[in-house]
């Protein structure tokens, strides 16, 4: 299993503060609240794990987790929170755009979108912004077990052929942190992306 174990390396409040990479790194974004620390946990089978990112100041932080294989999760600070002064704003997307632009190390992204509010206009600005990089972009749609197996089934037929352009860069599955549904197929993607 890809993601098992890890453990916290550090947090970082500004692109400076990035160490040097010393493995290949893949980043998880997504709006506050759509199920990024619940998926990093169920991912890595830890309950609290990435909860550190929600412990208060860490919220604008980015969280760098290791793997006992050498793999680096990297937990961007989520995007789209209303309640933030304007300026703390422009801090977190310096930081996100930076990391996302500038990582050589960087594989590929993880994009974590509520099933019942997939493709919001921040989601879509994020993917035009970022797939330019060539760089892959796998969707979860994630909460899959708030809906019914036909309503699940709709909505992701519905999100692949929105991304249908970037087919050959963008995929999508369904997940549920509560129901550790999909953790495999996740493992399966970044699998391959990690080996070309
Ligand atoms: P983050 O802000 O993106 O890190 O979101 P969280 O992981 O903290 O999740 C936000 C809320 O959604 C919390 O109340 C979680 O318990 C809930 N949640 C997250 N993932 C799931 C899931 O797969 N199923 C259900 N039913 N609730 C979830």
């Amino acid at each position: 299993p890809l993601f098992r174990h890890a453990e916290f390396v550090t947090s970082i409040a500004k692109p400076a503060g990035l160490p040097v990479a010393k493995g290949p790194e893949i980043a998880f974004v997504g709006r506050s609240n759509a199920g990024k620390s619940s998926a990093i946990n169920a991912l890595v089978g830890h309950t609290r794990l990435a909860y550190v990112s929600k412990t208060p100041g860490r919220t604008q932080l980015l969280n760098l987790f290791r793997t006992p294989a050498g793999l680096y999760l990297v937990d961007l600070p989520g995007f789209g929170f209303a309640k933030v002064p304007e300026a703390v704003r422009r801090g977190w997307a310096d930081l996100i755009e930076r990391y996302l632009h500038e990582r050589e190390a960087l594989v590929g992204l993880i994009h974590i979108m509520d099933v019942r509010h997939p493709l919001t206009a921040l989601d879509r600005q994020l993917l035009d912004w970022f797939l330019p990089s060539g760089k892959p972009v796998h969707v979860l749609l994630t909460k899959a077990d708030k809906l019914s197996h036909g309503a699940r089934t709709a909505t992701l037929a519905q999100v692949r052929r929105a991304l249908a352009p970037w087919s050959g860069q963008v995929t999508v599955q369904l997940f549920s942190a509560l129901r550790k549904q999909g953790v495999e197929e996740v493992e399966t993607v970044v699998g391959g992306w990690l080996t070309g």
